[in-house]
C-alpha cells in the first residue's frame, strides 16, 4: 500500500488530527498507523530524526514492543483498549532530553467510526508544566505536614461538617488516641466525656471548636479535662480557630483546633491546696495562736487562736503590751521578759514555757515561738511569734517522770538484782548490791561486773553472754561466781533486751544448788561410808575403760571382800557393822593415791581402781601391804574393838578383761579364789601370774636380805688382745651365792634388782669388791692393765656415779687408768645427758668407757660420736651367729670397720669356737672373751691365771 493512497482514504480523519495541537495518531486493529497528525511527525522528526519507525504504515505495536519500559506500559494499554477491556488508558511517563525535563501523557481510547479498519487514536499530550505546578505543590503540602507534626501543641484542622483534615502526633498523644482513630472521627462533637476544672460535667456544644465554628469567633485558653468514665483524665488548654476560605464567606469552611496538656500543672496546683490544707488544720489542731509585736508602739496583734490560748474575749484585749503582761503568772515575768529582751538582743531561739492566768484562774502553760524582724540598720522593727498550748503535754511528760521515778525506786528495792545496761554503763539496784557484796559505786561497767565477778573464767562467760544476745537471750545461765568475801556461790542470770537498753535479772541460787549437789551425792555415794557407790564406780569404770582404750594405757580392778563380814553383823549388831565399814573406808582411802578410786559395791565389798602402775608385782605389793593395814583392830566407840581380813581379787586391763562387766566378774572369781586358799590373801585373775609375782615378791625380799648380808661374789672372765692373744684385763660380774651354797646367775636376779632398787647398794659392792681385787693384783705385780665393771640404767639414772666411782678407786688406792666401765648402748639412749656427763667428768681422770651389747639398740653412728667412749663391745649375738649369718659376718664387719673410723677399739663378746675367733681377727677386731678362752671365773681362779701368764712370760723373756 502506497502512502499516497492511505492519505486520500483518511483524509477526513487526517484535518481533523492535524486540527489538535497534541502527537495524534490512529492505527488499525495490526497496530498499523493509518493517521499520524502534523505534530506527531513534527515530534518524531525532532526527537527520533527518523520517519520511518513511527510514520503512516508503521507498525506502532512492533515499535511499543521494542520500546523501554514506558512503550510498553502503552502496548499493554492498547491491546485492553483493542480487546474491548477498557475504555480509556493513560499513562505518565518522563520524556526528558539533555536541556529539559519533560513530561508526556499517553491517552489511547477507541475510535469509534463507520470506518472499521481505525480502531483506536493514540495521542501524546506534553504535561510538563501540569506535573510541575503539582510537585510544587506537593513540597510544599509536605512541608507544611512536617511543621504541624514537628509541634509540641496538638493540632487537628477539622472541615466544617468535623471531618478531620489533618492532625499531628502530638494530638495523639494528648488525647491518648491513635492517629488512625482520631482520622476515622467525623464529627465536630467530641466522643469522650468533657469536665470542667472544678469536676462538674461540660456539656457537649460548649466544646471549643463547636462554639468556634458557630460564633466565628477565635475560642481561647479554655481548660477542660477529657476522657472517658472511669479512666485518667487528660486535662487540657485548647484554642479553636475558625477558618475562612476567602474574605467574603461569613460562615467558616473548617476550624483548627490546638492544644496542650495541664495535667502536671493542675497536679501541682493540687498538692499546694492540700498542702495548705493541712498546714490550717495542723495550726487549728494544734492550738497555735500567731502575734505580732510592733515594737514602735508597743502593740501586740493577735490572730483568733490567741486570744482562745489565753481565754481571753477580743473585745477585752487592747492589744497592749502591758496588758499581755497582766496575763503572766507572776512567777514566771520576770524571766519570760528577761528571754524576750535576749532574744531582741542577742537573737536566741526564744522557746522557754511561760504560764498564763485566765480569768477563771485556771493556769495554762505556753511555749512560744519567734523571729524578729529588723529594719535595714538591724535594729529590731517587729516580732513575729507563735504560741502553743503545752498544758496536757507537759502535765503528761510529768505524770511520766513520776511514774518512772516509783518505778525505778520499785526496782531498786526488789528482792531480786535487777541490772540495767545503757551502753557499757551498768546499774544495779540494791540486792544486786546484796547478791555480789560489791555497791555500786565499785561496778559501774559491763567489764568490771565481768572481771570482777568471774576471775579466771570471765572471757569464757563473756564470750558465752554476747552470744546469748546476737540470739537474743533464750535461756537462763547458771555461773559460779566470787562474791566480795571471797566465797564463790552460783547466780542465775536472765538477760533482755530493750529497745534502748539491756536488763538482767540475777539470784543468788547457792542454797538451790547445794540442794541439788546433795541430791546428787545421794544418787552417787554411799551414805554409810561416804565413799562413790556402784552407779558412780560403773560410771567410772566404763569412763576409764575408754581413756585406757584412747591412749592405749593399762590399768587394774582390786576386788575387796570383808571376810566373814556376817559373823560381824550378828554378833555386835547392825550399827556396829555400818561403824566398821566407815572406819574400813577410810583406811583404804587414806591408803591410797588420789588418782586411785575406791568405791563401795554395796555389803561388804570394795573395788579399787589403779591406773598407772609398772608391773603385776607392785599391785601384788599394793595388795600384801592393804591386807596388812586392814588387818589391824578397828576400835568401835572408844568401847571395843574388832578385828576383820579381807581377801582381794585382781584383774588387769586390758590383758584379762576389756570390758567393764568381764573386769568385775573376773576380779570377782580372783577374789573368790582368795578365799579358797584361805581367805585374809590375794590373787590374780590368772593363776600363772599370782605365781609369777609371788615368786617375784619373795626373790625381792631374799635379794634384800641378800644384798644387806653381802651373800655375793664376783666371777671374773679375761678379755683378750688378738693380736698378742694375751690376757690385757678381766670383766667383773656377779654371782649371787646362797648361803646353802647355791650359786645364782645374774639373769635370774638383775631385773628384780633394778625394778627394787637394790642394783645401787649392789653395784656399788661391785664396784668396790672389783677395784679392790685389781689393786691386790697390780700390786702384786700380775700382768693386768684393765678390770671392766658393768653400770646399770638404773645406777646412771638414780646415783652419783661419778662420786661413788671417784670415792671407790681413792678407797681401794686403784688407779684410775686401770678402771674401764661399761654400760650398754641402750643405757647410752635413754640417758644420753646423764651418761655424757659421766664420761666426760671421769674421762679426764683416765677412766675407760666401752659400750656394752653393741648393735642391739640400734644406735646412730651420730649418737655414738657424742660420747668419747674408748671401746666397743660387740654383743654376743652377732658373734653367736658368726660364720652361719653371712648377714651378721657383715654385721660385725661393718662395727669393726665403723668403730675404727671413730678411733674405737672393737672387742668381741661370746667367741665359743675357733672358727668365729678366726673370722673375727680376719675381720679386724682388736680383742676378745669368751668361753673359747676362759669362763668368768672366781677371783683366785683368775689370779692363778694370771700368775701362770706370768710365768709364760718371764720364760719368754
Ligand atoms: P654382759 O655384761 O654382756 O656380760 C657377759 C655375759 O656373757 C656374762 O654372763 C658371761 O658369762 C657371758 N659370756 C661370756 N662369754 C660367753 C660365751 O662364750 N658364751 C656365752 N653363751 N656366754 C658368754 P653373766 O655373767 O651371766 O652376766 C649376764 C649379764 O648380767 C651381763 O651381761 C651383765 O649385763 C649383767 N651383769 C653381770 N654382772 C653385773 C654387775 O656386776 N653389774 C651389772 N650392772 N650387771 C652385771
Ligand atoms: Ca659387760
Ligand atoms: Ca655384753
Amino acid at each position: 500500500m502506497k502512502p499516497s493512497k492511505i492519505k486520500n482514504r483518511f483524509h477526513r480523519e487526517q484535518a481533523l488530527l492535524d486540527a489538535i495541537s497534541s502527537n495524534a495518531v490512529l492505527i488499525n486493529q495490526q497496530g498499523t498507523i493509518l493517521v499520524a497528525n502534523t505534530a506527531w511527525n513534527e515530534y518524531a522528526s525532532q526527537n527520533e530524526g527518523d520517519d520511518s519507525k513511527c510514520g503512516i504504515a508503521n507498525n506502532y505495536l512492533e515499535a511499543c514492543l521494542n520500546g523501554d519500559d514506558d512503550a510498553k506500559a502503552v502496548l499493554q494499554g492498547i491491546t485492553k483498549i483493542l480487546a474491548g477491556e477498557a475504555s480509556k488508558f493513560e499513562h505518565l511517563y518522563p520524556c526528558h532530553n539533555p536541556s529539559e525535563k519533560r513530561w508526556y501523557i499517553a491517552t489511547v481510547t477507541p475510535y469509534p467510526h463507520q470506518n472499521h479498519d481505525i480502531r483506536v487514536l493514540i495521542s501524546h499530550n506534553n504535561v510538563t508544566g501540569l506535573i510541575e505546578r503539582q510537585r510544587a505543590i506537593e513540597a510544599r503540602e509536605n512541608r507544611y505536614i512536617k511543621v504541624i507534626d514537628s509541634l509540641i501543641e496538638g493540632m487537628v484542622i477539622q472541615s466544617a461538617n468535623g471531618e478531620i483534615e489533618t492532625c499531628n502526633q502530638a494530638a495523639a498523644v494528648l488525647l491518648g488516641l491513635s492517629i488512625e482513630s482520631i482520622y476515622a472521627q467525623k464529627s465536630l462533637l467530641p466522643t469522650q466525656k468533657l469536665w470542667y476544672i472544678d469536676g462538674s460535667e461540660m456539656p457537649a456544644d460548649q466544646f471549643p471548636p463547636l462554639l468556634a465554628l458557630a460564633s466565628g469567633q477565635q475560642v481561647r485558653d479554655i481548660i477542660l479535662g477529657i476522657g472517658a468514665d472511669n479512666q485518667p483524665v487528660n486535662w487540657l488548654k485548647i484554642n479553636s480557630h475558625p477558618i475562612f476560605d476567602d474574605a467574603e464567606n461569613t460562615l467558616p469552611s473548617g476550624i483548627v483546633t490546638t492544644f496542650v496538656s495541664m495535667s502536671k500543672e493542675l497536679h501541682q496546683t493540687q498538692q499546694l491546696r492540700e498542702l495548705s490544707e493541712r498546714f490550717e488544720l495542723a495550726v487549728a489542731s494544734a492550738s497555735i495562736g500567731i502575734w505580732d509585736w510592733r515594737i514602735s508602739d508597743n502593740r501586740l496583734i493577735w490572730d483568733d487562736n490567741m486570744y482562745k490560748l489565753y481565754g481571753i474575749n477580743p473585745d477585752d484585749f487592747d492589744g497592749v503590751y502591758d496588758e499581755w503582761r497582766q496575763v503572766i503568772h507572776p512567777e514566771d515575768l520576770v524571766e519570760i521578759e528577761q528571754h524576750l529582751q535576749d532574744t531582741l538582743a542577742m537573737g536566741t531561739p526564744f522557746e522557754k514555757d511561760f504560764r498564763v492566768i485566765w480569768p477563771d484562774k485556771s493556769v495554762h502553760i505556753l511555749k512560744p515561738f519567734a523571729i524578729v524582724r529588723r529594719d535595714s540598720a538591724g535594729n529590731p522593727e517587729r516580732v513575729v511569734g507563735a504560741n502553743q498550748d503545752v498544758t496536757q503535754l507537759r502535765l503528761a511528760q510529768q505524770t511520766l517522770k513520776e511514774s518512772e521515778q516509783r518505778l525505778q525506786l520499785m526496782i531498786h528495792h526488789l528482792p531480786v538484782g535487777a541490772i540495767y545496761l545503757d551502753g557499757s554503763q551498768l546499774f544495779m539496784n540494791a540486792s544486786t548490791e546484796t547478791v555480789t557484796g560489791y555497791p555500786q559505786s565499785e561496778i559501774t561497767t559491763i567489764e568490771a561486773w565481768f572481771t570482777i565477778l568471774f576471775g579466771e573464767q570471765r572471757e569464757e562467760i563473756y564470750l558465752q553472754y554476747q552470744q546469748d544476745r546476737t540470739l537474743g537471750f533464750p535461756q537462763t545461765r547458771t555461773y559460779e561466781y566470787r562474791h566480795k568475801k571471797g566465797h564463790l556461790h552460783w547466780l542465775e542470770f536472765n538477760a533482755f533486751l530493750f529497745e534502748d537498753g539491756e536488763a538482767w535479772i540475777i539470784t543468788d541460787i547457792s542454797e538451790r544448788k547445794n540442794a541439788e549437789s546433795k541430791l546428787e551425792h545421794l544418787a552417787f555415794f554411799d551414805p554409810v561410808t561416804q565413799l562413790p557407790n556402784r552407779t558412780n564406780f560403773d560410771k567410772v569404770l566404763k569412763e576409764t575403760i575408754l581413756g585406757a582404750e584412747r591412749h592405749q594405757l593399762k590399768f587394774a580392778l582390786l576386788l575387796l571382800d570383808v571376810d566373814q563380814f556376817k559373823r560381824i553383823n550378828d554378833t555386835y549388831g547392825h550399827p556396829t557393822g555400818d561403824k566398821l565399814l566407815t572406819l574400813f573406808g577410810e583406811r583404804l582411802t587414806n591408803r591410797l593415791r588420789e588418782s586411785d578410786m575406791v568405791a563401795r559395791l554395796g555389803g561388804d565389798e570394795f573395788t579399787i581402781l589403779v591406773g598407772d602402775f609398772k608391773n603385776p608385782t607392785e599391785l601384788a605389793e599394793l595388795a600384801r601391804q592393804l591386807i596388812n593395814e586392814l588387818r589391824q583392830p578397828y576400835r568401835i566407840d572408844s568401847e571395843f574393838e574388832v578385828t576383820v581380813t579381807v581377801s582381794i581379787g585382781i584383774s588387769l586391763y586390758p590383758s584379762h578383761a576389756q570390758d567393764a562387766m568381764r573386769l568385775l566378774r573376773n576380779a570377782d572369781t580372783a577374789m573368790y579364789l582368795a578365799k579358797a586358799k584361805g581367805r585374809d590373801t590375794y590373787r590374780f585373775y590368772s593363776e600363772e601370774l599370782t605365781d609369777a609375782v609371788e615368786h617375784r615378791v619373795s626373790l625381792e625380799s631374799q635379794l634384800r636380805e641378800a644384798v644387806k648380808a653381802k651373800h655375793f661374789v664376783l666371777h671374773y672372765q679375761p678379755l683378750i688382745d688378738m693380736a698378742s692373744g694375751a690376757i690385757y684385763g678381766v670383766e667383773a660380774l656377779i654371782r649371787w651365792h646362797k648361803p646353802d651354797g647355791e650359786i645364782i646367775s645374774p639373769d635370774f636376779f638383775m631385773a628384780v634388782a633394778e625394778e627394787s632398787g637394790l642394783i645401787a647398794p649392789m653395784g656399788e659392792w661391785v664396784l668396790h669388791q672389783a677395784c679392790e681385787d685389781m689393786a691386790s693384783w697390780v700390786h702384786a705385780g700380775l700382768p693386768i692393765k684393765k678390770i671392766a665393771v658393768n653400770l646399770s640404767t638404773i645406777q646412771i639414772e638414780k646415783s652419783d656415779v661419778a662420786s661413788i666411782v671417784l670415792d671407790t678407786l681413792a678407797a681401794t688406792h686403784l688407779s684410775a687408768e686401770h678402771l674401764d666401765l661399761e654400760i650398754t648402748e641402750t643405757t647410752l639412749i635413754s640417758q644420753m645427758d646423764k651418761v655424757e656427763a659421766i664420761i666426760t667428768q671421769l674421762k679426764q681422770h683416765g677412766i675407760g668407757f666401752s659400750i656394752d651389747d653393741f648393735g642391739t639398740g640400734y644406735s646412730s653412728l651420730t649418737y655414738l660420736k657424742r660420747f668419747s667412749a674408748n671401746r666397743i663391745k660387740i654383743d654376743r649375738s652377732f658373734v653367736s651367729n658368726i660364720p652361719l649369718d653371712k648377714n651378721d659376718v657383715q654385721l660385725v664387719s661393718a662395727i669393726i670397720n665403723m668403730g675404727h673410723s671413730m678411733n674405737l677399739s672393737v672387742i668381741a663378746e661370746g667367741v665359743e669356737t675357733q672358727e668365729q675367733l678366726d673370722i673375727l681377727r680376719e675381720l679386724g677386731c682388736d680383742s676378745y672373751q669368751g668361753f673359747l678362752k676362759c669362763r668368768p671365773v672366781s677371783a683366785a681362779a683368775i689370779e692363778h691365771i694370771l700368775q701362770s701368764e706370768l710365768k709364760d712370760i718371764t720364760v719368754r723373756n
